[in-house]
């Protein structure tokens, strides 16, 4: 791709809420693309998973910088699916539950664990050709990322969604237990003081409550094909 901005392509920046879709979406762009897909939230789960497992507290600042900075993050194909390594250690199912997902919440709040993540995660995607995940990419991660957006949807259909994800999983939590860990982890997000959750300002907004995931993915990999197409910016 000579006349895009990277070496390997554009990068894509996909931010927004728990469960507005973005794995999912994700994953799909990436396949339609042949781009690499950096789950940036398993990142976070893994350091929340290890503190958790060391005994550091989620305010521990010293003992979660530590942790950082022996701590190798990274992610194997296995077929369909990308397994996410903590040292060594496959920990991809270990990381999804809704506890671990309330203390990734803390975690991914302080200072040190973002410091060390968004060294790992612009070592990941400088090359572009990628298309990663979370909360600040398009804000703090990649501000000239050449493509972003910003999926969200209400949070009751968030909540559902999350809802069928686990029961499908045959965890017993109820719908409206899952829409207020659903809320409550939005407002972790968007009120903390580093990098909170917040639309970048060239973002392209995309509310999911009532659309598909094929309808969704005909908007996005329509709005990167275009960019790839201009190619250099300027
Ligand atoms: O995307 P996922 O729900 O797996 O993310 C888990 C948590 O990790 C989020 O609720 C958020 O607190 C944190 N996170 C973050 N910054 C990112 C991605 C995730 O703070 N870029």
């Amino acid at each position: 791709m000579s006349d895009t901005v990277r070496e390997n392509g554009v990068i894509v920046a996909i931010d927004g809420p728990s469960g507005a879709g973005k794995s999912s979406l994700t994953k799909l762009l990436a396949r339609r693309l042949g781009y690499i897909h950096i789950d940036t939230g398993a990142m976070f789960r893994a350091v929340a998973l290890m503190a958790k497992r060391a005994g550091i507290a989620a305010d521990d600042d010293a003992g979660l910088a530590g942790l950082c900075r022996t701590l190798e993050i990274s992610f194997v194909r296995d077929g369909e699916a990308c397994r996410v390594l903590a040292n060594g250690e496959d920990v991809s199912r270990e990381i999804r539950t809704e506890e671990i997902g309330l203390l990734t919440s803390a975690v991914s709040a302080r200072k040190p664990v973002r410091a060390a993540l968004l060294t790992m995660q612009r070592a990941m995607g400088a090359k572009g050709g990628v298309i990663l995940e979370g909360r600040d990419i398009g804000t703090v991660v990649f501000p000239d990322a050449e493509v972003k957006f910003f999926l969200s949807a209400s949070a009751e259909e968030r909540g559902r969604r999350r809802y069928l994800e686990l029961a499908a999983r045959g965890d017993s939590a109820t719908l409206e237990e899952t829409i207020a860990k659903v809320i409550q982890r939005d407002r972790q997000d968007e009120g903390r003081e580093h990098a909170p959750l917040k639309q970048a300002a060239d973002a392209l907004p995309i509310d999911s409550t009532s659309l598909s995931i094929d309808e969704v993915l005909a908007v996005m990999e329509s709005a990167v094909r275009e960019r790839i197409a201009k190619g250099e910016k300027g």
